[in-house]
C-alpha cells in the first residue's frame, strides 16, 4: 500500500469537557498545527469507463485525499502544478469493482458442510485476512459478505476500516438466517449429535425477528436469509422452499425497521417468488428463475445476483477441487437450464448486480465473472461493467459514494490493460487498484514536471 495522503491526518477526537480539554486538544494536534493539504493525484489512461454506460477517451481523473475532484478529457482537466501523476498509457480506467456475494471466510470446499464440524470462526478470520487482500488486488474495492458465523465478517470489516489489514470495503451480514434442516443447517447426521449450522437456525417469525435484531446489534450491514434449498447442502432439492411466507415477511419488515436490506439465497420456485413478494432487495443465485418471478422482480426493482462463476466451476472442475459428489451432481443437473433461465431474466429487463459466491480458489478471480455475464447472459462488456459497478453500488445503497467515476465520489479506481469493451476477459487481470485514494496495486506515481 502506498499512502499518498500521509499529510491528511485524522482530526483529533472531541476532547472531554473541563479545564483539561484545551490542553489535550493541543497535545493531540499534528505538527505543524495547520494541516497541510494533501498533494493532488492525476491519473491518465487511454480511456475511462465511467460505470454508468458511458466512456471518456484520453481521460484525466484528479484525486485529492480519498475523493475524486475532477473527471474529464485531458483537454478539459488541467493537471495542477506539483501534482503526483499516475500514467496508465495503454490501459482502461474503471470504477472500483463491487462483488455483491462473497464468502471471504472460506478457503476451500472441504466437503461442504464438513468445514462447520472441523473449524472455528478463528479459521475464518485467518482465511478472510488472506482473501481480503486477493480480492482488493483483483480490483474489487467493495464486497457484500453473504453470511459468516461468529460475526467474522464484521471483525474483518472493522480491521480493514481501521487500516490494520488491506482489503475491500466490506458490507457484513453476520450469520445467515435459515430453517431447521435447510440449506444453512448441517444435515445427514445422527439426531444424537448436536451440530452447529453454517448459519443461524431460526424457526417461526418471532425467532426470525430476534435473529435480525441480534445481527444488527452485533454489526450487520444487511441481513442474509436462506429461502430455498441449495447446491452444497445435503438432502434438500435446489428449489425447495424453506422459509414460510410469514418468516420471509418477518425478516424483511424487521430488517427494514432497523434500516437494513435483505439478500435472499433462492434458486427457484415458490421460495424465490415468496422472497421477492416479501420485499427482499436481491435474489442470490436465482438459478431457475421463471418468467413469473422475473416479471415481479423487474416491476419491483429486485436485483438478481447470478453468481455464475461458482456453478460453472463446480460443474467443470468441482470434483478436482474437492466439491462433494452430491453437490457436483446437483450443479450439473441444472446447469443448462440455469444458463437459459438467467439469460431470459436478463433479457426481460430484471436488474442484475455482480456476485461471484467466491469461495475456495475463486477469491482473487472475481473479475472472471464479467466474461461469464457476457457469455451466459448475453450482456455486452459495457453492460457487464455497469452490473459490476453502478448496479451493485445501487443494490448496496452506496451509489452516492461509489459505483461510478465522478467528482465528489470516493476515489476507488481500477485499471486493466487494453480495451475491456472489446474483450471482457481483460477485467480479470488488474494493473492498478486504488481504494479511497490509496494505491493498493500498481505503478508508483511520479511528480509532475513543473
Ligand atoms: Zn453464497
Amino acid at each position: 500500500m502506498t499512502p499518498l495522503d500521509a499529510a491528511s491526518a485524522t482530526a483529533p477526537r472531541p476532547a472531554r469537557t473541563g479545564w483539561l480539554a484545551p490542553l489535550l486538544l493541543l497535545a493531540l494536534l499534528p505538527t505543524p498545527a495547520v494541516a497541510q493539504p494533501s498533494r493532488p493525484v492525476a491519473i491518465r489512461a487511454d480511456r475511462l469507463v465511467v460505470g454508468d454506460g458511458t466512456q471518456i477517451v484520453n481521460p484525466v481523473v484528479l484525486v485529492q485525499g480519498e475523493r475524486i475532484t475532477a473527471v474529464g478529457t485531458a483537454a478539459q482537466v488541467r493537471i495542477p502544478e506539483g501534482a503526483t501523476v499516475v500514467d496508465l498509457a495503454g490501459h482502461t480506467l474503471l470504477p472500483g469493482f463491487i462483488d455483491a456475494h462473497t464468502h471471504l471466510t472460506s478457503i476451500d470446499n472441504d466437503g461442504g458442510d464438513l468445514a462447520a464440524l472441523k473449524e472455528t470462526p478463528a479459521h475464518g478470520a485467518i482465511y478472510a485476512t488472506i482473501n481480503a487482500r486477493k480480492t482488493l488486488e483483483a480490483g474489487f474495492t467493495t464486497v457484500r459478505e453473504a453470511g459468516s458465523l461468529g460475526y467474522v465478517d464484521v471483525a474483518v470489516r472493522d480491521a480493514i476500516t481501521r487500516g490494520l489489514i488491506p482489503g475491500p470495503r466490506i458490507h457484513a451480514s453476520g450469520p445467515a438466517l435459515g430453517t431447521t434442516g435447510g440449506h444453512a443447517d448441517v444435515n445427514g447426521w445422527s439426531p444424537f449429535l448436536s451440530l452447529p449450522g453454517t448459519g443461524a437456525i431460526v424457526d417461526g417469525a418471532d425467532a426470525v425477528r430476534k435473529q435480525v435484531r441480534l445481527n444488527v446489534k452485533y454489526g450487520a450491514d444487511q441481513i442474509k436469509i436462506v429461502a430455498t434449498g441449495g447446491i452444497l447442502s445435503v438432502g434438500d432439492a435446489v428449489g425447495a422452499p424453506q422459509m414460510t411466507d410469514e418468516e420471509l415477511r418477518a425478516a424483511v419488515s424487521e430488517a427494514a425497521r432497523l434500516g437494513r436490506k435483505v439478500m435472499a439465497h433462492a434458486h427457484a420456485g415458490a421460495g424465490l417468488l415468496g422472497a421477492v413478494r416479501a420485499g427482499v432487495a436481491s435474489i442470490e443465485h436465482g438459478s431457475l428463475v421463471d418468467a413469473e418471478a422475473a416479471a415481479e422482480m423487474k416491476q419491483r426493482g429486485t436485483y438478481l445476483v447470478p453468481t455464475l462463476i461458482i456453478l460453472e466451476e463446480i460443474v467443470k472442475d468441482g470434483a478436482r477441487k474437492g466439491v462433494p459428489p452430491y453437490a457436483v451432481q446437483k450443479a450439473t443437473a441444472i446447469a443448462a437450464e440455469r444458463r437459459q433461465r438467467l439469460r431470459a431474466a436478463f433479457q426481460a429487463g430484471v436488474p442484475f448486480a455482480l456476485g461471484t459466491d467466491a469461495t475456495s480458489d475463486i477469491h482473487g478471480r472475481n473479475g472472471e465473472e464479467f466474461q461469464y455475464m457476457v457469455e451466459i447472459l448475453g450482456a455486452t462488456p459495457m453492460q457487464a461493467i455497469t452490473i459490476g459497478t453502478l448496479n451493485a453500488a445501487k443494490l448496496l445503497g452506496v451509489d452516492q459514494e461509489l459505483g461510478t467515476v465522478a467528482a465528489g465520489k470516493l476515489a476507488d479506481l481500477v485499471a486493466v490493460a487494453g480495451n475491456p469493451l472489446e474483450d471482457a476477459r481483460r477485467l480479470a487481470t488488474t494493473a492498478f487498484v486504488m481504494k479511497g485514494g490509496v494505491i493498493a496495486k500498481g505503478p508508483e506515481p511520479r511528480r509532475a514536471p513543473r
